[in-house]
């Protein structure tokens, strides 16, 4: 039997796959090789664009009552306050960070998963994949050692940054490791430090950041250009605690570590999203700085994009080549996101005495401009981040300058409007309205008199602007649909 989307990987990327298919009624997989989920906190920050999005998926609640909220994150050097980078600016509800372990993310996702009536395989591993035209053949090695053959229409490669899918597929992985380490540890720390606010201390000698995780818990991460912590074992609290009082110029005792790591920082991403009917995506697809707290994020934001496409083409909504607007809507954001945390990393890491000298001189001047701050929060927040230049935007301006491919904002409960299962028109022009709704099962039709008297816009289920246009644009609309979707069985010609 073939199984519409098989899932590798039970990660945040692979389990909000499956969440949004399972929610949008497609029967899917997920198998993980690791026996059980990781416990480890890893990605700590939960992004604006992150959370408007999962809100509407039915874990956001849940998410905010269990995280920090984290609203600036302050520039030190010693104990004199630089900047702050107001990210309370952000253009959102969720006008800050939130401070949310991982393996806690993984579980809400897990829940929601079995709420839908799905369960992670564990214990299976992916081993071989064969494409072929009309499906994909993976071998999976199951905890018995069995093995089972599996068809499947489509796959999705969310296996992590050695995916054996892309190694399989002979899909390049460019970039570079950069030379220096890195430690962290989730701890507390008892001293003055801002339980809202992430704390970056710059020194010529390296950094310190402290991420508060609520309840005097924070996750400390820190160079070690001198590589006083030599060796490749974990760092212990005696270390982080020579590293913070190095760095940081308010006294504080650090204590009762429960988690440490070392690491390097792989900056690289795939030329391609896509292999034929295998899709990639998280760190599978890319890898990056932690600078900015992004990576995670932009996984869950992958699937997003990819899983409305995914079920529209597999329940004879949309037309195949919808999935070929994956990878070129996402590859440009994966690039800026390589890109800024690259500059993050380099700005933060630089022991040079010059460089330092500039930090600590440039950075309160440039981050006491308005357009400075608000530029940084909307980027930090990934609410700038859409796609314009997409095969898909069509037309100009719409709502309040967005333009087609923009983030459409969550304002006045726009997202509870929304289908979640295929386009929502919102239209106050009737003529416009009448082709949406000859759209039937494809398109929603609000009527939106109110937010867009004089035109229409078109909003993707993931929250994007696909189209937008005046009131004699309803052709444009009904091309723009027939160029990408299966127009319902029934619709007559007067209707078009
Ligand atoms: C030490 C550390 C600290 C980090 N800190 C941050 C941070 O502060 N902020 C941030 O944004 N990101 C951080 N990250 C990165 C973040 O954890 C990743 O971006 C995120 O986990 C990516 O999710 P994913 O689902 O794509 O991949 P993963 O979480 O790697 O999940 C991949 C899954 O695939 C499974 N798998 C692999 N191969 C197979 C196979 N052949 N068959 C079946 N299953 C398979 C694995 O068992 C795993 O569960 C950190 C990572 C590490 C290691």
């Amino acid at each position: 039997m073939t199984v519409p989307v098989l899932i590798v990987g039970a990660g945040p990327t692979g389990l909000t796959a499956a969440v949004e298919l399972s929610r949008l009624g497609i029967d899917v997989r997920i198998v993980d090789r690791a026996a059980r989920p990781s416990a480890e906190s890893r990605a700590l920050a939960v992004q604006a664009r992150t959370m408007e999005l999962l809100r509407v998926r039915g874990v956001g609640d849940e998410m905010l009552a269990l995280g920090n909220r984290a609203r600036a994150a302050g520039l030190y050097t010693g104990d004199r306050k630089l900047a702050p980078i107001e990210l309370h600016r952000m253009p959102s509800t969720f006008n800050f960070i939130l401070m949310l372990a991982q393996s806690e993310t993984e579980r809400l996702l897990t829940e929601q998963l079995a709420r839908q009536g799905v369960k992670v395989e564990r214990g299976v591993e992916v081993t071989s994949v064969r494409p072929g035209a009309e499906t994909v053949t993976v071998t999976l090695r199951g905890t018995e050692g069995g093995l089972e053959l599996v068809d499947a229409s489509y796959v999705i490669a969310a296996d992590g940054p050695h995916s054996a899918l892309r190694k399989a597929l002979g899909v390049p992985f460019p970039g570079r490791t950069l030379p220096q380490d890195y430690v962290l540890a989730d701890l507390h720390i008892a001293g003055d430090l801002p339980q809202d606010e992430v704390s970056i201390f710059l020194a010529r000698h390296g950094f310190v950041a402290v991420f508060p995780m609520g309840r005097g818990r924070f996750r400390m991460m820190a160079t070690d250009p001198d590589r006083r912590l030599v060796g490749d074992s974990e760092p212990t609290v005696t270390q982080m605690q020579e590293l913070y009082d190095r760095t940081v110029g308010v006294p504080a005792r650090l204590y009762d570590v429960n988690w440490s790591s070392r690491f390097r920082i792989n900056s690289r991403h795939v030329p391609t999203m896509r292999m034929g009917r295998v899709f990639f995506g998280g760190d599978a697809a890319h890898v990056h700085s932690p600078a900015g707290g992004q990576g995670m994020n932009v996984g869950i934001q992958d699937m997003v994009n990819l899983s409305w496409k995914v079920a529209m083409v597999l329940d004879g909504r949309a037309r195949a080549t919808l999935l070929d607007t994956y990878s070129p809507e996402r590859l440009p954001v994966i690039r800026t996101v390589v890109r800024f945390t690259e500059i993050g990393t380099r700005v933060f890491n630089s022991t040079n005495p010059l460089v330092h000298a500039l930090r600590v001189r440039l950075a309160p001047k440039a981050l006491g401009r308005n357009a400075v701050q608000n530029a940084a929060a909307a980027m930090f927040g990934q609410v700038s981040a859409g796609y314009r230049d997409g095969m898909l935007a069509e037309g100009g301006g719409g709502l309040a300058g967005l333009r087609a491919g923009d983030r459409v904002p969550d304002v006045d409960g726009l997202y509870d409007a929304l289908d979640l299962g295929g386009l929502t028109l919102f239209s106050g022009v009737r003529a416009v309205a009448d082709v949406g709704r000859a759209w039937d099962g494809v398109v929603s039709v609000r009527d939106a008199a109110a937010l867009a008297p004089e035109g229409w816009l078109l909003v993707r289920p993931d929250g994007y602007l696909a189209a937008a246009g005046g009131p004699g644009d309803a052709a444009l609309l009904d091309r723009w649909l027939e160029q990408w979707f299966v127009r319902p069985a029934g619709a007559s010609v007067n209707e078009r």
